[in-house]
C-alpha cells in the first residue's frame, strides 16, 4: 500500500475532514502521481450531499486533477518521473464493450470512475483528487502541457472536456447560433471553447453581475434569464443550448429558444427529473439530448487544442482547509469560474 492523506466526506451532512488511506502498490501499466492541483466541479457537491444517490462514505471527491509523475511500473512506457499530467473523471474502464472499442471510455458500460466506485478487483473503493496522491493505470492519465498555470488547467480534466465533447460531436462551430444556460465551471468553458470553434456565443444567466465576465470570456451576447422582455426577443434563435444548470429548471421554455430542428445539450445533473411537454419539441422537430464528459483520446484532443489557443479555466485558488466555504459559494452561483484547490495545503 502506499500511503496518501486527502479530505473526504463522512456522511451527506457534515463539512468534510482530513483522511489517511492507501493506495494500491504499482502494477505493471500503472502510474504514481503526486496530485498538485485539483478543479472544485458541482458534480463533487452532488455526490458529497448524496443528491444522486448511491454516494458511498468516506467519499473523497475530485476529478480535475493536475500532478507530477512520482513513479511508474515495470512495464508503463508512456509516462516518466517528473512527467506533468492529468487524471478526469474515470480512472479504468472494461475496455471490451462496443463504447471501449470506439475509444469512447466515458460511454463504458463498466466503468471505474475516479471517486466514489470500485476499482477493477470489484472491492477496493476509489478515491479523488482532493488527496496527495493517486495510482491510476497509465491509458487514462493524460498528457499536460507544463507551460500552462497548473491550478488553471486542473479543471479542464473535467468542466474543459464535457463542454469540448459535445461541441466537437455536434460540428458546432462558424455559422451556428449557441448559447450556453449558466455561467459556472461548465458554463465558462463552454463560452471559452464555443467562441474558439467560431459559434455566435449568447449567455443565458440568472446573475446580472455576470454580464462583464460573460463577455470578456467571449460571449457575443448576454441575456438575462428573468428578463421576461429579452427571453421573448430571442424565441427561436438558437441552433443549440448547451445547458450546464446544476438545480431544477424549466427546460420547456429553453427550447422554444431553439430553431426548428435546434437541440438542447444536456449537461448539467440536476437532483430532481425535469418536466417537458411534448409540444415543446414536436412543434419545431426540436432534439433534446445529454452527454457526458469526454473520451481519454477527445480529452487528450481538447487539452492540446486549450494548450495551442491558451485557453485554461477562470480560477479562484484555495487551500484543501477552505472547501465548504467554496461549495457554500459554488451553491449560490457565486464561483469566478472553478475554485482549484493547492495541494501543498495537505502538506
Ligand atoms: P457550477 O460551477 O455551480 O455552475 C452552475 C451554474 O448554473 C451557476 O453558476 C449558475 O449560473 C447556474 N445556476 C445554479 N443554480 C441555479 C438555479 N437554481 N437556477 C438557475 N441557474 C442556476 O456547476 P458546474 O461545475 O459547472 O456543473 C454544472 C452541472 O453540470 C452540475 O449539475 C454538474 O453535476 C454537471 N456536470 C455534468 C457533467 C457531464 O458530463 N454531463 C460533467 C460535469 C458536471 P448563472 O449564475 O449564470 O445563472
Ligand atoms: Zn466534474
Ligand atoms: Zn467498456
Amino acid at each position: 500500500m502506499i500511503e496518501a492523506k486527502g479530505y473526504a466526506a463522512y456522511d451527506a451532512q457534515s463539512s468534510l475532514k482530513p483522511f489517511a488511506f492507501g493506495r494500491r502498490d504499482l502494477g505493471d501499466s500503472d502510474v504514481l502521481i503526486d496530485i498538485l492541483y485539483c478543479g472544485v466541479c458541482h458534480s463533487d457537491h452532488h455526490q458529497v450531499r448524496n443528491e444522486w444517490s448511491g454516494t458511498r462514505y468516506p467519499v473523497v471527491p475530485g476529478h480535475e486533477i493536475v500532478g507530477r509523475v512520482a513513479g511508474v511500473g515495470a512495464k508503463a512506457t508512456k509516462f516518466r518521473a517528473g512527467d506533468t499530467v492529468g487524471v478526469g473523471c474515470f480512472v479504468d474502464s472494461c475496455r471490451r464493450c462496443d463504447a471501449c472499442r470506439r475509444g469512447l471510455e466515458n460511454y463504458c458500460v463498466a466503468p471505474v470512475m475516479t471517486y466514489n466506485s470500485l476499482e477493477k478487483d470489484k472491492k477496493t473503493p476509489t478515491y479523488g483528487g482532493y488527496s496527495s496522491r493517486v495510482v491510476v493505470d497509465q491509458d487514462f492519465v493524460l498528457r499536460v502541457a507544463a507551460k500552462g498555470r497548473l491550478e488553471a488547467v486542473a479543471p479542464l480534466l473535467c468542466a474543459g472536456i464535457t463542454t469540448f465533447s459535445p461541441l466537437r460531436h455536434w460540428k458546432i462551430g462558424k455559422g451556428h447560433r449557441v448559447a450556453v444556460l449558466g455561467l459556472g465551471g461548465l458554463g465558462h468553458m463552454a463560452v471559452k471553447l464555443g467562441n474558439a470553434l467560431g459559434a455566435e456565443v449568447t449567455l443565458l444567466s440568472s446573475s446580472p453581475s455576470k454580464k462583464t465576465d460573460a463577455k470578456r470570456l467571449g460571449a457575443h451576447e448576454f441575456l438575462l434569464t428573468s428578463d421576461g422582455g429579452a427571453l421573448a426577443s430571442a424565441k427561436e434563435r438558437f441552433d443549440f443550448i448547451i445547458d450546464t444548470v446544476s438545480a431544477p429548471h424549466d427546460l420547456a421554455a429553453l427550447a422554444g429558444l431553439l430553431k426548428l430542428d435546434g437541440t438542447l445539450i444536456l449537461l448539467g445533473v440536476p437532483p430532481k427529473p425535469a418536466e417537458v411537454p411534448a409540444f415543446a419539441v414536436i412543434a419545431r422537430r426540436r432534439s433534446i439530448a445529454g452527454s457526458l464528459v469526454g473520451g481519454i483520446a477527445e480529452t487528450q484532443e481538447m487539452l492540446d487544442f486549450c494548450n495551442e489557443r491558451g485557453i485554461v479555466a477562470d480560477v479562484e485558488t484555495i487551500p484543501i482547509q477552505q472547501i465548504d466555504v467554496a461549495y457554500d459559494r459554488m451553491l449560490k452561483g457565486d464561483v469566478r469560474y472553478r475554485f482549484s484547490i493547492d495541494m501543498a495545503s495537505l502538506r
